[in-house]
């Protein structure tokens, strides 16, 4: 008996997929994780190569050289804020793969299917074919809105129509009734199948029409949940459990991280589908007093007088690239004998761990960030709060009932002794509500972008 190569191989890519992920599990590692898991992908598609039958070699050589160029490419050019649709859009492609994958191995199964009594097995991996193929489109092209929403290409806001729920279910469900028919004797052909595709991916569209800009990055992380289920059911048609177990880690860390972005928002999957956040705009409810906008000097002065600072940072930070000049000035701050901390909101930035990486790039050490829940005790007796480019993570409006960010666990900083913000203007956060920390007694206001305020900080307290 000839000995296969690719099998031990794969278990070897597996052991390696598991180990990555493991590594991505904490930022000091997280890098490594990502070369060990994208080593061993490497290693499955060159093994994949020696698999009895494969044929188009050439062409396939070709695709790969294309595909990897743009994504290499792509992937070095963007911009830390843009990640998020270059997650979407690379993601959707994994989808748009195995809708591909699934649709080939069912016309290749066409003529067994017509035969007088199909096998139950056949039966069953055409099955799991036509549902991988289904989530698979429903992911590329809900991926494909969610991309042109972040990138500004479609209006962000909610895309409504009248009759949108109804018309969305009935396309749900003849996706579904042609998924069926396909398993029908003789039905299995272009004209079921090339219906059956476009009502699926017509789906993912209609689905991801009526969610807002700010809840995209969790339906980026579910659509990348449903791509790994859709490789993992093509996985068990085609016989191959490097993708059946690639598929289900990616639909497993894919569904845990949709469920904790949601709790850290405190809202379920389900109002993030189908409730339009930020649908409509929201009255500055009962907010008195104004902002007081102040110097950098008047900055420097207080925080070099106060014994502790926590900064609070955002997605500000992360546009302006200001992380190398926090840190300058987290260093010149301890120098001069004050306590800083850093407090990390799971939601601040446009991404899990955005924040995290940021600081971890510009080399703050990991034991100077503090989750919400560990630091939220400390502000009522910190003297300086420095909130630089956050807005919704830091919105009192949150614990007020009917405000849309209502139930949002945020970072209490307003219950410092003082605050001082920030930001380019008096631009809202990403949920389009007004701030009413910004009109607080104890809150200042330092207008500009946020990497040249913080450098003018430290010029100030360097005089001091
Ligand atoms: P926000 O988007 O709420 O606010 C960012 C603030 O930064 C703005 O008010 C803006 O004000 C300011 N800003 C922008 N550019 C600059 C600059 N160059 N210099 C200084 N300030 C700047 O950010 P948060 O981090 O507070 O909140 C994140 C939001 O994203 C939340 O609504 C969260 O729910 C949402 N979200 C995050 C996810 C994640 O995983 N991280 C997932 C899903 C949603 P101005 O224009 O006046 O400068």
């Amino acid at each position: 008996m000839a000995f296969d190569i690719y099998d031990p191989v794969y278990i070897i890519t597996v052991i390696f997929f598991i180990m990555g992920l493991h590594r991505m599990t904490h930022p000091r590692t997280a890098r490594s994780g990502i070369v060990w898991a994208g080593g061993a992908m490497a290693l499955a598609v060159v093994v994949t190569f020696l698999y009895p039958g494969m044929h188009n070699i050439a062409l396939i050589v070709i695709g790969i050289a294309i595909g990897g160029s743009i994504g290499w490419i792509a992937a070095k050019r963007v911009a830390m804020t843009d990640m998020p649709q270059m997650v979407a859009i690379y993601n959707g492609m994994g989808g748009g793969a195995a809708g591909a994958i699934a649709a080939v191995e069912l016309l290749k199964s066409a003529a067994s299917l017509a035969s007088p009594s199909p096998s139950l097995s056949l039966l069953s991996t055409s099955a799991l074919a036509i549902t991988g193929a289904a989530i698979g489109s429903v992911s590329i092209s809900g991926s494909v809105i969610a991309f042109l929403k972040l990138q500004g290409w479609m209006r962000q806001r909610p895309i409504k129509f009248t009759g949108q729920q109804p018309v969305n279910i009935l396309v749900l469900l003849l996706a579904i009734a042609f998924g069926v028919l396909v398993l029908y004797p003789h039905a299995l052909g272009f004209n079921t199948l090339l219906p059956f595709f476009l009502l699926a991916i017509g789906y993912g569209i209609l689905m991801t029409l009526p969610i807002g800009g700010a809840d995209m990055p969790v339906v980026i992380s579910l659509y990348n949940a449903l791509t790994g289920l859709a490789v993992a059911m093509d996985g068990f048609a085609l016989e191959n459990f490097a993708m059946v177990v690639a598929g289900t880690l990616v639909g497993a860390a894919g569904s845990l991280l949709t469920l904790l972005m949601a709790r850290a928002m405190n809202r379920s999957i389900g109002n993030v589908l189908f409730s339009a956040f930020g649908a409509k705009e929201e009255e500055a409810a009962g907010i008195v007093g104004t902002m007081k906008p102040i110097q950098p000097q008047d900055a420097a002065v207080m925080l070099a007088y106060a014994n502790s600072v926590i900064i609070a940072p955002g997605y500000g930070m992360a546009v302006a690239q200001a992380q190398q000049k926090v840190k300058e000035l987290t260093d010149l701050l301890e120098s001069k004998g004050v306590t800083v901390k850093f407090a990390i909101h799971p939601v601040a930035g446009r991404m899990p761990g955005h924040m995290n990486v940021l600081l971890a790039e510009a080399g703050v050490p990991y034991d100077h960030l503090f989750d919400r829940d560990e630091i939220n005790a400390e502000f009522p007796s910190t003297d300086v709060v420095l909130v630089i480019g956050a807005n919704d993570v830091v919105n009192p409006a949150a614990r007020r009932q009917g405000s849309a960010l209502a139930g949002m666990p945020i970072l209490d900083v307003d219950k410092a002794k003082n605050v001082i913000v920030l930001k380019r203007g008096q631009g809202r956060g990403f949920s389009g509500i007004e701030n009413e920390l910004f009109y607080g007694e104890n809150t200042k206001m330092l207008y500009g972008d946020a990497q040249e305020t913080v450098a003018k900080v430290i010029q100030e307290l360097k005089k001091l």
